[in-house]
């Protein structure tokens, strides 16, 4: 058997250290934010080149605030990608914008930048890439556009902790971004969490305010707030993590080389790193024609596998009030028929990587 994700592979490889940190909390009684949030949110900034990183209670959370943060609200567009997991599009719902799609690159499965000015109207406020499977996005004509046309940028780097475009770690290459650090992603919590992370000041004190109830003062309540705090456990858990991050990611990278010289490439292509990126693998994702029969296949030999996504945002019935239609991008749509995400974590080892491409070669789809 070869799980998609080993999480208790990892806990028991930093067993100690995780379990005094919950202790120590425990101990404390500050289980929510606190000193452990505090110092967490210190050493994350520092890890993204940012100036500060506010902790929420989930990427969504995070994402949410950053929007707010920016002045994203009722009226205003935000332009984004259909190819991601649904929460991008939420975080602006909930902010009362609406989500404008733009198709994505074919080779990178990120926002096709060059489809973005044709986007834009007068009600365009901001734009939000993804920096999916951990590839960050076309960074620099994206900012460039933002640029000239009085545009902000919010980076969704839930998948991307620790990538870099062109030596600029994600979270800090716009003014302002969210992580998630959900379970299975490159740095998780062992609950919910999430953080902002920025290059501005204001934005950082906008965001530490809103997530808690919109108090400047004790019980002053300036603004229309929200219970997005992170726990003082997740903050605890979370700064002996980010410790170990590094390596884990450089882990990932060796299984991605590991991939791209066992899997057979008539079968199914491989993932493409964009030139000048640090892709950090959050997801390993084939493409093939037949990829039901892959999975099946695979499946049936007790190799677990994933489809990130097998949906794009704009075919949900949740979002079929922004009244996009099948065909409408057509990039998106095949490649959500033809992706299927590998076994993919740090303490994957070359045998199982050898396995897995085994496997892939004999179902020959
Ligand atoms: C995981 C994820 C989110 C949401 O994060 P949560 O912590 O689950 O709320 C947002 N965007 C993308 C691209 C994600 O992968």
């Amino acid at each position: 058997m070869i799980p998609y994700l080993d999480l208790k592979a990892q806990y028991r490889s930093i067993k100690a250290e995780i379990d005094a940190a919950v202790l120590r909390v425990l101990d404390s009684t500050q289980y929510i934010l606190g000193e452990e949030v505090a110092a967490f949110e210190r050493e994350f900034a520092v890890h993204c080149h940012a100036k500060e990183a506010i902790g929420a209670n989930s990427g969504t959370s995070a994402l949410h605030l950053a929007l707010l943060a920016c002045g994203i609200g009722p009226g205003d567009e935000v332009i984004t990608v259909p190819f991601t997991f649904v929460a991008t599009v939420s975080a602006i719902v909930y902010t009362g914008a609406t989500p404008v799609f733009v198709d994505i690159e074919p080779d990178y499965y990120t926002m096709d930048v060059s489809r973005i000015e044709a986007a834009i109207t007068p009600r365009t406020k901001a734009i939000m890439p993804v920096h999916l499977y951990g590839q960050p996005a076309d960074m620099d004509p994206l900012l460039e556009i933002a640029r000239r046309r009085g545009l902000t940028v919010i980076e969704d780097a839930a998948q991307a902790h620790g990538a870099e475009y062109h030596g600029r770690r994600c979270g800090s290459i716009a003014e302002i971004a969210g992580f998630s650090f959900y379970p299975g992603k490159n740095l998780g919590a062992y609950g919910e969490g999430g953080a902002v992370t920025t290059t501005r000041a204001d934005y950082a004190a906008m965001c530490r305010t809103l997530r808690n109830w919109g108090e400047e003062k004790r019980y002053e309540h300036r603004y229309k707030g929200f219970n997005y705090r992170m726990d003082g456990i997740q903050g605890a858990i979370l700064g002996v993590k980010l410790r170990h991050l590094e390596q884990w990611t450089e882990q990932r990278r060796q299984v991605a080389e590991w991939y791209a010289a066992a899997l057979d490439q008539d079968s199914v292509r491989i993932p493409k790193a964009r030139p000048g990126c640090r892709h950090v693998y959050h997801v390993y994702a084939v493409r093939t024609d037949d990829r039901d029969k892959l999975r099946d296949v695979l499946g049936k030999q007790g190799i677990q596998t994933g489809i990130h996504y097998p949906i794009p945002v704009h075919l949900q019935a949740a979002h079929a009030d922004l009244g996009y239609h099948a065909g409408d991008f057509p990039v998106a749509e095949q490649v959500a028929r033809e992706v299927l995400s590998l076994p993919m974590f740090p303490e994957m080892t070359r045998e199982q990587v050898r396995e897995v491409a085994a496997a892939v070669s004999e179902a020959r789809v």
